[in-house]
């Protein structure tokens, strides 16, 4: 299904959403006045303004989706708490907007329940729509519709509203992003960054108690993207809402998530906390997505590993067994000549600049490999130097392949 057929559904999804129409939705009543209508083109800066919603708690309970014979859920539990952030991390193809596609209703689950705020709103016995489900939608391609002032655009989730009703509340929502100035105009007008706000207060106008986000910035460029998401953070935060967002980038789930759930397979491998998902990873797959690590095939022996730095226990692992030795880039430490000690001789073999920080790769004996090693810039020796080196045996990690 398309995006635009995505908002068309989801445009039918008027009266449930809107506050005004829907008392019973627990939302707050609608207190904003229409203001005097500025005169369109006159910017009014980005600073964001929020209303606040009451958000929801989504749960998915041993969920399962199959097309055919293909599995593209094989069983996902996931709780994500009233106004909590939660990032689907993973590769493509691993099913993260199949999750949110369910979230929302488009799709029904082949096993298992959606849970919103207690209720079951898609399993077995029970399906409720999704213009019932009180759902936002964002996605990469947000898709105005470029024949729509902005205005009208907003208002386009509003459209069970009574219009003077409806008018008011996308015109607070386009307050909210900043962009009231533009109510007029249409979407060519507009730059990139404005009309990913836009995008944002459409999503948000019908106070929605869950906001689903398909990479929403992805299509925006670095810098913007940087801007607009932490733009969209403090607004989800000011609305205290719900949100399960998509991503493929490990950073920005960091950033924005309260907790990250990575996905592989169809599976949910790991969810946790940011601190959690780089000290403490679940398997190789999380490793690589959280740190800059270099990989040591090795063979266990004796409960441990043997290398050229030393020997590291290998609690959890058989002898005989093959696993990986990971050690974080940044645990490689050159030494001055200060440190003095009982470091491991190696010479620098490559070293790309990287602005404030240098990724050397430094070749050592008995070792098949260059070990690389992120160090500061004004600290980095250069190719063909001698040097010594140790690593922090708090950054090493020991996994199955
Ligand atoms: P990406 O990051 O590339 O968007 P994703 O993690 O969001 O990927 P999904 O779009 O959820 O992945 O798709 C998961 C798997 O399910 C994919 O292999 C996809 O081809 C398959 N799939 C999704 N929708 C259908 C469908 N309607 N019929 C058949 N297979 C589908």
């Amino acid at each position: 299904m398309s995006v635009r057929q995505w908002l068309g559904k989801f445009g039918q999804m008027t009266g449930q959403g809107g506050s005004a129409s829907n008392p019973g939705s627990g939302q707050q009543p609608i207190t904003s006045s229409a203001p005097p209508r500025p005169v369109a083109g006159v910017a009014s800066g980005s600073n964001m303004r929020a209303a606040v919603a009451f958000a929801a708690n989504l749960s998915f309970n041993h969920i399962a989706k199959r097309y055919g014979d293909y599995t593209a859920l094989a069983d996902i539990s996931l709780d994500i708490a009233a106004g909590e952030v939660v990032c689907l991390l993973g590769p493509s193809g691993c099913g993260k907007t199949t999750l949110l596609r369910l979230a929302s209703g488009i799709d029904r689950p082949s096993a298992g329940e959606v849970i919103l705020n207690g209720r079951v709103v898609a399993g077995p016995d029970a399906f409720v729509p999704p213009e019932k489900r009180n759902v936002g939608l964002m996605f990469q391609d947000f898709a105005l519709f470029p024949h729509l002032t902005i205005l009208q655009n907003v208002s386009f989730g509003l459209r069970a509203l009574d219009k003077d009703v409806a008018q008011r509340e996308a015109y607070a929502a386009l307050a909210r992003v900043g962009l009231e100035s533009y109510a007029d105009v249409y979407p060519h007008v507009l730059s990139g960054g404005q009309q990913q706000r836009v995008a944002l207060a459409r999503a948000m106008a019908p106070r929605p108690s869950v906001i689903l986000m398909d990479e929403p910035f992805s299509g925006l460029d670095v810098q913007l993207r940087e801007t607009i998401r932490s733009e969209t953070l403090a607004l989800l935060r000011e609305t205290r809402s719900t949100c399960l967002l998509v991503t493929h980038d490990p950073d920005e789930a960091m950033q924005l998530g309260d907790r990250v759930a990575v996905m592989r397979n169809g599976y949910v491998v790991q969810a946790g906390d940011a601190q959690t998902l780089y000290h403490n990873p679940a398997d190789l797959f999380v490793a690589r997505l959280f740190s800059q690590i270099n990989e040591i095939a090795s063979t266990v022996k004796g409960g441990a590993i043997d290398t050229p730095f030393g020997r590291y226990p290998a609690p959890g692992h058989n002898d005989g067994d093959e696993v990986v030795l990971c050690i974080r880039q940044r645990a490689v430490r050159i030494n001055t000549p200060e440190d003095g000690n009982s470091a491991v001789a190696g010479r620098v073999l490559t070293a790309q600049f990287l602005g404030d920080l240098v990724l050397l790769g430094i070749g050592i004996d008995g070792l098949g490999q260059p070990i690389t090693s992120l160090v500061r810039g004004d600290r980095a020796p250069s190719v063909g130097d001698y040097v010594q080196i140790t690593v922090d045996p708090a950054g090493i990690m020991i996994f199955q392949e």
